[in-house]
């Protein structure tokens, strides 16, 4: 039997990234926050410190920061006909678990969204007609603008010491950035962070084929900062341990290391670690939350948590099955395409653009399709946007059938094509209109090689020599 606790004016479910951005503005307000946290504080632990912090197998090969899927995972099915079957391990999808969730081990790339992004239907529809855009396709625009968000951004931006170098202020573009990104109102809060050796050979072959590179912009502090809350951050030291570890240099932009140390001193804000919530409670004739249930991973007592208002910072997957399984709002159904609860959720969809002139590319997170529901928040989609920005991703095309990228197969497929190419080479010699035709294909085959070196060149760049998030894009 759960025992009933007092009611609460907010609790937040989960204690990552947004809940600690959600309880900085509420208890800063003067209201009363109580977050629940399945996972552990790991800032004093052995996983922050040296030698413990680099260790690979635990932390990158093994994922030992995220949420373990031997204990807790989703079921997967690739059509509904199919059983849907627990999955142990997932690549890119990595739900955090602790304090800070997936943040406290994040890479810390921060890009902006377009300026379009948020109305990207209305802006395809003006620039191809309307009938330019299938039936069947969800794109639709968010309901807000991307100068109603420039704020946020801004503030995000100075609580995360983003270190990066503007590429259009309020219009101008800016020599040294990108110059696709939307207008900001000034630069980063931070010079960006240095580029390693690969970032530079990266650089100068970008250089060489007529684009322009710029640092990407990251929560990987260049300098030493002090943000609007008086937290503070080290310099990085380029030690290549970011991705999936957690700095133990403080150099690394995360909310266990910038908004919850704020929240602590907060008398209206509490936090309740190794609490696993286990459901949301509805009351589905007044159309209202009541509450959540959980237990305690420490006794194993279970409780119930009345509330006035409920938030949903679990991750987006998490929030969706919270959602669902407390019967809040109308599930979306793919077959008719009714309800919003699921809807749109998705995870890294590449899309590849190819412009009328050649291939190039800023590879960028951005919304694929608009957010139709609460279960779309965190859709992040690796574009490749064209040289001449001519959206040519209209005519975009998936990488791959799963839509997962993957630089391994890209280079194979750029080698395969080599090597067919090898094999037809043309005798001196032979007529021209043979030779115009292998010429065009010589073409298409070096346009197909040349998207494989790019986009393996990114991934390696991101990877390995950009693990502080250094100069993985090209224009
Ligand atoms: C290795 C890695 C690298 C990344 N790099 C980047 C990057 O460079 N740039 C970028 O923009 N994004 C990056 N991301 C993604 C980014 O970190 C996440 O999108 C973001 O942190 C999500 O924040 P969130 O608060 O919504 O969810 P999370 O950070 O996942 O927080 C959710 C929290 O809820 C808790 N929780 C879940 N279920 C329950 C439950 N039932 N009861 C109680 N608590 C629960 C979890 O333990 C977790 O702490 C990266 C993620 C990972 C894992
Ligand atoms: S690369 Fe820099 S930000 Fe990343 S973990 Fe190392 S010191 Fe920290």
């Amino acid at each position: 039997m759960a025992t009933k606790l007092n009611k609460r004016s907010v609790v937040i479910v989960g204690g990552g990234l947004t809940a600690a951005l959600v309880a900085r503005q509420l208890t800063a307000k003067g209201t009363d926050v109580l977050v629940l946290e399945r996972g552990v504080d790991r800032r004093k632990a052995a996983e922050a410190k040296i030698p413990n912090q680099r260790d690979e197998l635990r932390w990158d090969i093994r994922g030992g920061l995220g949420q373990d899927w031997a204990v807790e995972t989703y079921t997967v099915r690739h059509s509904r006909n199919e059983d849907a079957l627990p999955a142990r391990r997932l690549g890119a999808f990595l739900p955090g678990e602790g304090l800070g969730g997936a943040a406290s081990h994040w890479n810390g790339f921060t890009w902006r969204w377009s300026e379009y992004d948020p109305t990207l239907r209305t802006r395809f529809e003006t620039r191809y007609g309307k009938s330019a855009i299938p039936a069947d396709l969800l794109i639709q625009d968010w309901g807000v603008t991307y100068a109603e968000m420039e704020p946020h951004h801004h503030l995000f931006e100075k609580l995360f010491g983003i270190s990066g170098k503007a590429g259009n202020i309020n219009g101008k573009i800016q020599s040294g950035g990108n110059p696709f990104e939307a207008p900001r109102r000034d630069d980063y809060p931070q010079p960006p962070v240095q580029p390693t050796e690969a970032g530079l050979i990266f650089k100068g072959a970008c250089e060489k084929l007529g684009y322009k590179p710029f640092i990407a912009p990251s929560g990987n502090s260049s300098g030493t900062y002090t943000n609007p809350d008086g937290m503070k951050l080290g310099q990085c030291q380029y030690c290549g341990h970011c991705e999936r570890f957690i700095c133990e240099a403080q150099a690394k932009a995360t909310p266990d290391a910038l908004l919850y140390p704020v929240l602590f001193q907060r008398k209206n804000f509490e936090i309740r670690l190794q609490c696993r919530v286990l459901g949301v409670d509805y009351d589905r004739e007044a159309k209202r939350v009541l509450g959540v249930r959980y237990v305690d991973l420490i006794t194993g007592e279970e409780y119930e948590q009345p509330a006035d208002v409920v938030v949903l910072a679990a991750f987006t997957m998490s929030n969706t099955r919270f959602l669902l399984m407390g019967g809040i709002g109308a599930p979306y159904n793919p077959a008719t395409g009714e309800g919003v609860v699921g809807k749109n959720f998705c995870i890294r969809p590449i899309r590849r653009s190819i412009s009328s002139s050649g291939i190039a590319g800023s590879i960028r997170s951005s919304p694929a399709a608009a957010p139709a529901s609460a279960s779309t928040n965190s859709t992040t989609t690796i574009s490749i946007i064209p040289v001449s920005d001519s959206l040519a991703a209209a005519e975009s095309v998936p990488i791959s059938r799963t839509g997962v990228p993957s630089a391994v197969g890209a280079c194979r497929r750029g080698r395969r094509v080599g090597a067919r190419n090898g094999r037809k080479r043309m005798p001196p010699g032979t007529p021209t209109r043979s030779r115009s035709k292998f010429k065009a294909r010589a073409i298409r085959i070096a346009r197909t090689i040349s998207i494989s070196i790019r986009s393996t060149m990114t991934s390696m760049v991101s990877r390995w020599c950009a693990s502080p998030s250094i100069g993985a894009t090209t224009i």
